[in-house]
């Protein structure tokens, strides 16, 4: 990126200009022919409820063309964010690391990134010829260095923050992390984002696919993360749904998603792409993430268990879901065998190629064992077994495949077991370093008081810093 633009993201002096992606043209030739290499697509959904889209069976959710898609690939019903709240999950999905290794633990302020000795995704993609882009949410780092531009994707449309409005207002500008910008410099768009986002990433393969170049795209939607707003015609579509807004912005998802897949079918390329589709971690109030335990936010299931699906139609056979302990850092060494790109031991990734156990070349799990910590809240899987563990609180021992709502407290009945996983934490803790923000602070409180409710299998009235601390006020709560 030029230094001018960069300094226009950066003092918000840019001109504002209107970024329109313009349709796709359909053209004959495929880059298969001269490219046997897969395209990438990774869709990553922001705060999707597990429950929340028409495959899961018994949704509120009308999800037609994600439908669609992921009846073309597997769905994955044990798969696994690292984090889960945005920072850390993207942390762990872009590195391919545990984030906890090199201080990406607690969502990042917003000087606060990646650090620079840590290889995103994109920049070996790039160097093995992929053309590289990222739209939507960032999430990992504002400051120049950690811009998009600078860590491996050629183009970049979304903005650098947690979270925006959907539609466009002139006082964007006034927030770095907040304002929509392509490649450094501020824009203006119009209607919804959602909307263009789609309209951007189709914008960007068509080109691809007119130079015979294999792509990676990183399709970051902020949707269905706060604030909740929609078209006034999805609105409308939906009046008198109990969760109107949530319903209106997952169809417009679904609109997007599948203006996308249609545009990989106008191109021939479908097959031939290897796509991604999750969450970036659980639902938050009021997605549904039925049967799972808690929301956003917490190491029950609910917190980093993911809707999601992997879809590649020339390898990845159809249909049955893929029931495998399986982890969103699996992402990065399956793009780069997929690529062609040597996983070197040097870059000491911590998740598996995927594909063979998809394709059922590969029998088992993918994973033994999963970690997550967030500050004073711990958690591991081993196999179908759960522990939880919360410093000053306490810790339960679950199977989530018999249990997976995580009620049934198995310490004294596998004392064994209990104690080797809490040894295991302890020891790949050790490998772990400082959070680089420590961002718990202000939810130590609240998130405490959550825990001990929700370990003792009761509902937490209280759910954010705001009401708990007027619960207090109140005695309301001890
Ligand atoms: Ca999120």
């Amino acid at each position: 990126m030029s230094k001018q633009l960069l300094c226009s993201a950066l003092c918000g002096c840019a001109t504002l200009t209107s970024f329109a992606a313009p349709s796709a043209t359909p053209d004959v030739q495929s880059h298969n022919e001269k490219d046997p290499r897969p395209n990438i697509l990774v869709i990553l959904m922001d705060d999707a409820g597990y429950n929340d889209f028409g495959f899961c069976g018994d949704s509120e959710m009308s999800t037609p063309n994600i439908d669609k898609l992921v009846s073309e690939g597997r769905r994955m019903t044990d798969w696994h964010v690292s984090g889960s709240v945005s920072g850390p999950s993207r942390c762990g999905l872009l590195t391919g690391r545990y984030q906890q290794f090199f201080g990406g633990e607690t969502n990042p302020a917003a000087e606060v990134g990646i650090p620079l000795a840590e290889t995103l995704l994109a920049q070996p993609l790039k160097e093995a010829g992929y053309a590289t882009a990222a739209y939507g949410k960032w999430h990992v780092g504002s400051d120049p260095d950690e811009h998009p531009n600078r860590r491996g994707f050629d183009e970049f449309y979304g903005f650098l923050g947690g979270h925006r409005n959907y539609f466009y207002s002139p006082k964007d500008t006034t927030s770095l992390t907040k304002a929509m910008q392509h490649n450094g410099k501020f824009v203006s768009f119009d209607g919804y984002l959602t909307d263009r986002l789609g309209e951007a990433a189709i914008d960007f393969i068509d080109k691809q696919h007119k130079n015979n170049t294999p792509f990676f795209v990183y399709l970051a939607y902020n949707a269905v993360h706060s604030p909740f707003q929609a078209t006034k015609e999805d609105l409308a579509r939906f009046e008198g749904h109990k969760r109107q807004k949530i319903a209106a912005m997952t169809w417009a998802l679904d609109r997007s998603v599948g203006q996308v897949i249609d545009k990989l079918k106008q191109d021939g390329t479908l097959d031939n792409t290897l796509i991604f589709f999750l969450s970036d971690n659980g639902g938050d109030t009021p997605k549904d993430n039925t049967p799972l335990k808690a929301h956003k936010g917490t190491e029950f299931e609910g917190g980093h268990r993911v809707v999601g699906a992997m879809v590649w139609k020339n390898r990845i056979p159809a249909g049955k879901s893929f029931d495998g302990l399986s982890s969103s850092l699996d992402i990065y060494p399956t793009c780069l065998a997929a690529a062609g790109v040597d996983v070197k031991e040097s870059m000491n990734l911590d998740g598996v190629d995927l594909v063979p156990y998809l394709e059922n070349k590969k029998q088992g799990n993918p994973h033994d064992w999963l970690f997550w910590r967030i500050g004073d809240w711990h958690a591991a899987r081993f196999n179908d077994y759960k522990l939880v563990w919360i410093d000053g609180i306490g810790d339960r021992l679950y199977n989530v495949k018999n249990n997976i709502a995580e009620t049934d407290d198995l310490r004294e009945s596998q004392p064994e077991i209990y104690q080797h996983m809490m040894q295991e934490i302890k020891s790949w803790e050790t490998k772990t370093v400082k959070p680089l923000k420590g961002g718990v602070s202000s939810w130590k409180q609240v998130k405490d008081y959550m825990y001990r409710e929700l370990l003792n299998n009761r509902e937490p009235k209280y759910t954010n810093p705001g009401s708990y601390k007027r619960a207090k006020t109140k005695k309301l709560v001890k």
